[in-house]
C-alpha cells in the first residue's frame, strides 16, 4: 500500500474515526477544523484550526501542503466548506464521507421542512420546543415569544436565553432513558432536529416516537456530487487501494 498525504475536513465524530483508521493504515493524515468549537475532541495525527479563506484559499493550502487525497468529512449540514471542497479540488482527489440520512418510520409524525426558517413556520402556536440545531441557528426560535422550551447545545452561545428557554449543554451520545426524561419532563410538544444522519443523535428520534412527539425534520441542503462513502471502513479501503498516484 502506498502512504497518502490527505486532509480530513473534519469537525465531525466520523472525521475523527477516519483520521484514526488511515493513520493506522500508514497514511500521513492532517485534519481541519473550523475553528468554532473552543473544545473540540482531539482526533489522532496532525491538527490545522480556521478557514482557508474560501475555494480559493483552500486550493492553494491544498497545492502548497501539495495533498494527495482530501476527504470531506464535515457535517450533512456544512455547506459552503463542501462547496469550496468541491471547486478547489481539482486534480486533487475528493471524496466524502456521509452518513445516510434518516427515514420516517410509519410511526413517526415527522413534519418534512426545507430549512431552519420553515421549522420556524411549521411549528404550531405556544408550542414547547426542544432544539436539537447547534447554537448558531437558534435565533429566529426564540423570536418567537409565544415559544418556549430547551435547546441543547455542546458549548454556550454568548448571549444569553430568555427566561422561557432552558439550556442544556451536552455532548451525544444520549441514552433512550435520558431523551424520554427530557422531553416528558419539559412537557415537550415538538422536537426540531436537523436530518443528521448516523446513530449517535438518533435516540431523540427514538425518544420522540415512543412518546408520540411530532419532529419538524429539516432537510439536508445541496451539496455538490462527489464520490461519496458512508462507512470509514469504505473509505479507508478507496484509499488504501489507490496507486502511486491518487486518482
Ligand atoms: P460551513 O457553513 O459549511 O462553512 C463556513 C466556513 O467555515 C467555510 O467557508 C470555511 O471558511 C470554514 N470551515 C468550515 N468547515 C471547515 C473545516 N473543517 N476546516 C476549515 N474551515 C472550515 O460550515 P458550518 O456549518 O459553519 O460548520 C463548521 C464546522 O462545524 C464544520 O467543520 C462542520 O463539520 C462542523 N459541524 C457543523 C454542524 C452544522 O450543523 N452545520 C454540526 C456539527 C458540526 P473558509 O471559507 O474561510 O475556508
Amino acid at each position: 500500500m502506498q502512504s497518502k498525504k490527505v486532509l480530513i475536513l473534519g469537525g465531525t465524530r466520523d472525521a475523527r474515526q477516519l483520521a484514526f483508521r488511515l493513520i493506522h493504515a500508514g497514511h500521513d493524515v492532517t485534519t481541519s477544523f473550523a475553528g468554532v468549537t473552543e473544545h473540540p475532541v482531539q482526533p489522532e495525527g496532525k491538527v490545522r484550526v480556521g478557514g482557508f479563506g474560501g475555494a480559493q484559499g483552500l486550493r492553494q493550502y491544498l497545492q502548497v501542503e501539495e495533498y494527495d487525497v482530501v476527504v470531506d468529512a464535515t457535517h450533512p449540514f456544512a455547506a459552503i466548506i463542501s462547496a469550496n471542497a468541491a471547486e478547489a479540488a481539482g486534480d486533487i482527489l475528493l471524496l466524502r464521507l456521509e452518513r445516510p440520512a434518516w427515514i420516517a418510520r410509519p410511526d413517526d409524525n415527522w413534519i418534512d421542512v426545507e430549512n431552519i426558517e420553515a421549522a420556524v413556520s411549521a411549528l404550531p402556536l405556544n408550542a414547547s420546543v426542544m432544539l436539537t440545531i447547534g447554537r448558531k441557528e437558534i435565533e429566529p426560535f426564540i423570536k418567537r415569544a409565544d415559544l418556549k422550551g430547551v435547546t441543547r447545545m455542546i458549548e454556550p452561545r454568548a448571549i444569553a436565553l430568555p427566561p422561557s428557554w432552558n439550556l442544556i449543554l451536552e455532548r451525544p451520545p444520549f441514552t433512550l432513558g435520558s431523551e424520554i426524561g427530557l422531553l416528558h419532563d419539559h412537557g415537550i410538544t415538538h422536537l426540531v432536529s436537523k436530518n443528521a444522519g448516523g446513530s449517535e443523535t438518533e435516540t431523540k428520534l427514538v425518544a420522540a416516537r415512543n412518546l408520540k412527539i411530532p419532529v419538524v425534520m429539516i432537510a439536508r441542503p445541496f451539496k455538490p456530487a462527489v464520490t461519496t462513502y458512508s462507512t470509514v471502513e469504505a473509505l479507508n479501503t478507496h484509499i488504501s487501494k489507490l496507486g502511486s498516484s491518487a486518482g
